[in-house]
């Protein structure tokens, strides 16, 4: 099948890249002509792991190629697929300048007809509005080629993004349309060959699974930190409570792991995208704001057991944090809404300098915040420690799970440790001597 992408972020160019590799042919469109001449140069923008072989392999076979024109993209293709970025605005509401722009290029350039796939993460009723704004650019046009808007929602997770694109849980179409199910059937085929996993429902029903799913999410991680944090008062150790508690098959394991906060691109706007859909219906959704509150109130923990230790604000003037871990989570170097931008900002708030290491985020930092006075980026984890007053860590990157504890000692200034992601055994590192702060585990030993 021939196959157009809109953007070529995270989710366009991951789609993009694994939709040529089973054999459609595909062309990537985006507006950033700097991302598409490197895309173009054999560059990978961004950094997920096994993306830059498929997208290597598929250049050279000439399946997958990049553009920076909305006329080749729309005639490339009678799938059209927008995968553009919906982030929030200043209300909290989804941007959808993006997702609509190219539904005026695409009005604008069709001569066949076209069915438009939302990927992108999108209120309930956008592709209603995309079908509205197709409609009155062709109107306008005095066209009458037909279109349908399908809803085809992405779950890939940064970090795992080639995997679960390749091995998806599920594959959500939300149309109406018998011929839109049919071709939607036909994209996905290659990867829905163990069993099937496409699940079919309605426009509306489909924009609100993303939110929902995303909003469960991080509903268990902002009542794993509300647990963890009242474990702290109450002398328990959450370590152990979510034990006790992922042992239940009901509960499960996964998404219970205490820490500083959910961030990254996707939780926080949707969560928050999530809640203002709930007012603009005239429903106060209390579950979904207290999940973005208390995470809003996590990201300041260390920052408050770090101040805290030193023995309020005011005595953070002039002290050094080493900090591990930028990006949001292991495996990725984006740093949209990470944890450690809150730490680091009220950090430099209170006069403290910051000297920090991550395996791939540090040019993402660097582009943030490159020219803070108190910002130095190193280029290893052991680096980091030379004289700084305290290590905080805010991703749980592997590399970071079993350092060797020595050197460290050896490198800082004082053995203490503030650790967002529990990844140390309390016991061990007070048997060594630390002054060892996590989340949930009572107080420092
Ligand atoms: P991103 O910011 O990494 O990439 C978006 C790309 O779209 C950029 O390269 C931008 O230049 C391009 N773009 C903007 N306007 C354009 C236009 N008019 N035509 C062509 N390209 C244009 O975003 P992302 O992380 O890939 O997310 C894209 C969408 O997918 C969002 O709605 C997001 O919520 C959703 N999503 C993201 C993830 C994730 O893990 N990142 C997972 C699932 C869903």
């Amino acid at each position: 099948m021939r196959v157009t992408v809109f953007g070529t972020g995270y989710v366009g160019l991951v789609t993009g890249a694994c939709l040529a590799d089973v054999g459609h042919r595909v062309m990537c469109m985006d507006i950033d002509e700097g991302k598409i001449a490197r895309l173009k140069a054999g560059e990978i923008p961004i950094h997920e792991p096994g993306l830059d072989t498929i997208v290597e392999r598929n250049v050279k076979s000439g399946y997958l190629e990049f553009t920076t024109s909305h006329r080749d993209a729309v005639a490339h293709a009678e799938l059209q697929i927008v995968a553009v970025g919906t982030p929030p605005d200043e209300t909290g509401a989804a941007d959808l300048q993006h997702v609509q722009a190219v539904a005026e290029a695409i009005g604008a350039h069709m001569t066949a007809p076209k069915i438009v796939v939302v990927k992108s993460t999108v209120p309930v009723g956008t592709c209603d509005k995309v079908a509205g704004r197709l409609a009155a650019v062709l109107g306008g046009r005095g066209s009458d080629i037909g279109f349908e808007v399908v809803s085809n929602p992405e779950f890939l997770k940064e970090g795992a993004a080639v995997g679960d694109f390749q091995r998806p849980d599920r594959i959500i179409v939300g149309t109406n349309s018998a011929h839109a199910r049919a071709v939607m059937a036909e994209l996905y085929e290659p990867f829905n060959r163990n069993h099937d996993r496409m699940v079919y429902m309605a426009p509306r029903s489909s924009e609100l699974t993303k939110y929902a799913a995303n909003a469960m999410l991080a509903t268990r991680i902002s009542f794993i930190n509300e647990i963890a944090n009242l474990a702290e008062r109450l002398g328990a150790d959450i370590e152990q409570v979510r034990r006790g508690i992922g042992s239940d098959p009901r509960i499960g394991y996964q998404f219970i792991y205490p820490g500083v906060g959910y961030g990254g691109s996707c939780f926080p706007k949707d969560v928050k995208a999530l809640a203002r859909t709930a007012r603009e219906a005239g429903y106060g959704a209390s579950l979904i704001e207290a999940v973005e509150a208390v995470n809003s109130r996590q990201k300041m923990k260390l920052f408050e057991k770090i101040a805290a230790h030193f023995g309020g604000e005011a005595a953070l003037q002039g002290k050094t944090i080493a900090i591990w871990g930028l990006a949001f989570k292991p495996n990725t170097d984006d740093m949209r809404e990470a944890p450690s931008r809150v730490l680091m900002e009220a950090l430099w708030a209170a006069g403290a300098a910051v000297r920090a290491f991550d395996p791939v985020a540090g040019a993402e930092t660097l582009r943030l915040y490159g020219e803070r006075p108190g910002f130095e980026l190193v280029q290893d984890k052991y680096s980091a420690l030379d004289g700084a007053d305290a290590l905080a860590i805010c991703t749980e990157w592997q590399q970071f799970r079993a350092p060797d504890f020595g050197e460290m000692a050896l490198r800082l200034a004082n053995r203490v440790i503030f650790d967002g992601r529990n990844l140390y055994s309390p016991e061990r590192l007070r048997d060594d001597g630390w002054t060892y702060f996590s989340i949930g585990r009572a107080t420092a030993f």
